[in-house]
C-alpha cells in the first residue's frame, strides 16, 4: 500500500552514538536502536561488558563499533568522536545517557568529591559530546540530540542534591541547545526517567523497591529500561522534526501523582 503521509518513522541506516551503552537504558537503548537498522557508535566506561553488548548486537546482524572510556575525560571524546564520524562517515544521532549516583548527604565529608563527579560525569560530559558531535550533527539531514535527566531533574529526594542539581542542569542544557540549534534543524530534548531496574537501582532491596512504587508510581511498578528506550527512539525518528526542548517524564505517572 502506498503510503499517504511523508515523514519517516524510521531511523534504518542512521549513525547513533549513545554512552552508557553496556548496561541498563544504554544498553536496552543500543538493542532497540540496532534492531531499528541503525548503524551503532557505543561508548561505556566498562570495555568487557560493552563488548558483550556490541558481540550481542553483531550477532543478530547489527553494525556496531565501540569506545570505553570516561565519558568525562574530554580529550577521550574528542579523539573517539573524530574516529567514530571516520569509520561511519558521519554521526546523526547522540544519546547522552551515561550516569552515576553518588548518595551525599549535604554535611558529609566527600560532599565535595561527590559534587565534582556528579556534575564531571552527568552534565559537563553532555556537553562536550554534543559539542565534540556538533560539526558531524551539522552535516546531518535530521541531526538529534537526546539527553537523558531524570525525574530529579523535576523535582528531589534528600541526600543526593549532586545528582539533583545535575539532573536540573541537564534540563537547563536541553532547552538552551533547543533554542540555539533549532535555527540549524537539530532538535535538543531530554528524558526523565522515574524508577528503572537497572545497574543504578540495583542495590535496593526489591521490597523497598515495591513500596516505593506502590505509594508513589501510578503504574505500580518499576519500569524494565527498554520502556525508556522507546521514549529515545520516539524523539531520534526524522519524523519528529517538530519536537524540541522537551523534557519528557518516563516515570510511569510519578511526577503527575498528588495523592
Ligand atoms: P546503569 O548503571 O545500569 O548504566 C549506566 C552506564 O553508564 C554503565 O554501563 C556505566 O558503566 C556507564 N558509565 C557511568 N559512568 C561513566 C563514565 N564516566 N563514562 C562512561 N560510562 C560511564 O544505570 P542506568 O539507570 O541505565 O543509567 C542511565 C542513565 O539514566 C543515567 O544518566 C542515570 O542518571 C539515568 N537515570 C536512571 C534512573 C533509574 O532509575 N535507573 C532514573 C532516572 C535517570
Amino acid at each position: 500500500m502506498a503510503r499517504i503521509s511523508t515523514l519517516s518513522r524510521s531511523i534504518d541506516g542512521r549513525i547513533a552514538l549513545v554512552t552508557g551503552a553496556a548496561s541498563g537504558m544504554g544498553e536496552a537503548t543500543a538493542y532497540l536502536f540496532a534492531d531499528e537498522g541503525a548503524r551503532l557508535a557505543l561508548v561505556d566506561l566498562n570495555a568487557e561488558p560493552l563488548q558483550r553488548v556490541a558481540e550481542k548486537i553483531r550477532s543478530n546482524g547489527g553494525e556496531v563499533e565501540t569506545a570505553a572510556f570516561d565519558v568525562s575525560d574530554q580529550v577521550a571524546v574528542q579523539q573517539a568522536v573524530e574516529t567514530f564520524a571516520e569509520h561511519f562517515g558521519g554521526i546523526d544521532i547522540v544519546v547522552n545517557n551515561a550516569g552515576i549516583s553518588i548518595p551525599a548527604p549535604i554535611d558529609s565529608e566527600d560532599y565535595e568529591a561527590a559534587w565534582q563527579r556528579s556534575f564531571d560525569v552527568l552534565i559537563s560530559a553532555q556537553q562536550r559530546l554534543i559539542r565534540a558531535a556538533l560539526p558531524h550533527l551539522r552535516a546531518s539531514d535530521s541531526a538529534r540530540i537526546v539527553n537523558i535527566a531524570s525525574t530529579e531533574g523535576l523535582g528531589a529526594t534528600k541526600y543526593g542534591s549532586p545528582y539533583t542539581a545535575a539532573k536540573h542542569a541537564v534540563i537547563g542544557l536541553t532547552r538552551s541547545l533547543a533554542v540555539e540549534l533549532g535555527t540549524e534543524g537539530i532538535t535538543v530534548n531530554c528524558i526523565c526517567p522515574g524508577p528503572i531496574h537497572t545497574g543504578m537501582t540495583e542495590a535496593i532491596p526489591m521490597d523497598a523497591k515495591q513500596e516505593f512504587a506502590r505509594r508513589r508510581v501510578a503504574l505500580k511498578r518499576y519500569a524494565h529500561p527498554e520502556e525508556v528506550a522507546h521514549g529515545t527512539l520516539n524523539f531520534v525518528l526524522p519524523a519528529s522534526s517538530f519536537m524540541t526542548g522537551v523534557a519528557l517524564p518516563v516515570d510511569g505517572g510519578l511526577t503527575i501523582r498528588n495523592a
